[in-house]
């Protein structure tokens, strides 16, 4: 008999005084861990089937059920842990790459968490949101580096175009095929609602979707899915996606079980085939390639719509990011390694990259010092989880920033981890009909359309304790920020001083 090595890792306890045998659980779980054994009459549940996604806790009508996380260990210590050892016998049995989903959940430092906002006392007095002007609206695009007149002493217009939102958040890149349709109605209907944009991905835009191009970023990455004349013309903005926070420095794979239907056509492959995005744009190998494709999708779009280059944050970003500045883009998206994704192998997602927060700031830093600052938007991404952060972001160095795992969130996301498996239980990240069907777009867009009216009051809030009445007026404004338990260095990367100085 084969030894398994791989405990469970959680359990399923199900409290039978409670439970009905409703088989309610039975019907939720894609994971088939939940069966109704016939002869007992009661439910049994194989706790290796499970990943903790919490579907059928929520729809256990009796409250009878609850997960929790398997007492059994190893015999592990400091440096060979339960997570070591159980990633090694998995790749023992099988031999393959480990993958995963959404961002890197190892404990780094959350640098977010570790710095304070700053509130007015006696002078600058505070601002009440309720009763006086707040400014959250931003725009996004290159301005002008010096004003010019007409022969008569007019001011010329040669302001390029510009992304209008009316709050600093944008709802990041993901794709259909890797989300549903459903995740995808309910991502445009809210932009449109809030007067934001959401982002395509790199799978093409479903032709459904169409009518809210204006609150539509398309985007082009290294697959070129789904890329037509069309569809460049049918956003508001163009994103040319060079890297992922969560994978940086490797492409994309979306298996062919999933290219089906609506799918292939959308993104332009025959169905079954697999849809595979190539590390590298196998045009781009230097800032000149890139400026050439900046201008070229410009070219094609009549120079009307403002291009993002998409980064992940890695080591030498703010000189990539200086040199993507002079490309011609408008906008540059910097994706830190916490940002998620429907699949990436776990060894990158975990290893490679760095945090948003330093990545950020060294950016913002190093476009002032060269006097190119005002020549490009900053985006930021890579888990922004609350109106906080985005208060951090933004005066760290950011314009807005992007939110993608907050946004599933709102939709029922449980963080279970396991998108790639295409089973995901809340119907956002799966193609299976029966499964795609329990996210109600209206319920969906209602809940994001929520979650974004509640940060925006919050915003204010914090941005009327500080004084402050304009997102432009906080953008870079470190002297809003303190560090607390940080070291000499992390301060300096970040820019801010240390709490009580
Ligand atoms: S995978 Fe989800 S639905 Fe299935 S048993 Fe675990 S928590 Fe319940
Ligand atoms: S989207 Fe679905 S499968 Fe992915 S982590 Fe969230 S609940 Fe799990």
């Amino acid at each position: 008999m084969a030894v398994n090595y791989i405990y469970p890792d959680y359990e399923v306890v199900r409290n039978n005084d409670k439970c009905i045998n409703c088989r309610v659980c039975e019907k939720q779980c894609a994971n088939d861990a939940h069966e109704y054994l016939a002869d007992m009459d009661k439910m049994a549940a194989d706790d290796a089937k499970c990943v903790n996604c919490h579907r059928c806790v929520a729809l256990c009508l009796t409250r009878a059920l609850k997960i929790v996380k398997s007492g059994n260990t190893y015999r592990e210590n400091a440096n060979w842990n339960d997570k070591s050892m159980n990633e090694l016998y998995r790749q023992a049995s099988s031999g393959g790459v480990l993958l995963s989903s959404m961002g890197n959940p190892e404990p780094y430092p959350v640098y977010f968490d570790k710095i304070l906002i700053n509130a007015s006392q006696v002078t600058n007095p505070s601002i009440d949101p309720l009763r006086e002007p707040m400014e959250t609206r931003v725009t996004l695009g290159a301005k002008p580096q010096i004003v010019e007149r007409d022969e008569k002493g007019r001011i010329k217009n040669n302001l390029p175009p510009q992304l209008k939102l009316s709050m600093p958040v944008m709802f990041s890149a993901m794709s259909y095929g890797s989300i549903s349709y459903n995740a995808h109605e309910s991502l445009a209907r809210a932009a449109e609602e809030l007067d934001i944009l959401y982002n395509t991905g790199e799978g093409g835009l479903h032709e459904d979707f169409y009518r809210y191009g204006k609150n539509t970023i398309v985007q082009v990455a290294s697959g070129r899915f789904g890329v037509h004349p069309g569809y460049l013309e049918a956003g508001a903005a163009i994103e040319i996606k060079m890297g992922q926070g969560a994978k940086p420095g490797i492409g994309g794979h979306l298996p062919g079980s999933k290219i089906v239907g609506d799918i292939s056509r959308t993104r332009m492959i025959p169905e079954g085939s697999d849809a595979i995005s190539p590390a590298p744009h196998h045009d781009i190998y230097s800032i000149e390639d890139l400026r050439q494709l900046v201008y070229s999708l410009k070219t094609v779009t009549g120079f009307q719509k403002p291009v993002i280059v998409k980064i992940a944050a890695v080591h030498n970003v703010a000189v990539i990011a200086s040199g993507i500045a002079r490309s011609g883009a408008d906008v540059i998206a910097l994706d830190g390694f916490r940002g998620g994704t429907g699949a990436a192998p776990a060894r990158i997602r975990d290893n490679v990259g760095i945090p948003i927060e330093p990545a950020l700031a060294s950016v913002d830093k190093r476009l002032r010092d060269e006097g190119i600052r005002d020549r490009v938007s900053i985006v930021a991404s890579g888990s922004i989880r609350s109106s906080a952060d985005i208060v951090k972001a933004v005066a760290l160095g950011a314009d807005a920033v992007y939110i993608g795992t907050a946004a599933l969130l709102a939709l029922g996301c449980h963080l279970c981890r396991s998108c790639h498996t295409g089973k995901c239980n809340w119907g956002i990240a799966t193609q299976i009909p029966e499964l795609t069907k329990r996210l109600n777009p209206d319920i969906g867009y209602a809940r994001l359309v929520n979650l974004l009216t509640a940060w925006e009051h919050e915003i204010k809030e914090m941005m009327g304790g500080m004084g402050i009445n304009s997102i432009e007026a906080l953008k870079g404004n470190r002297l809003m920020l303190r560090g607390i338990g940080l070291n000499e260095k992390e301060l300096e990367v970040l820019g801010i001083k240390h709490a009580g100085e």
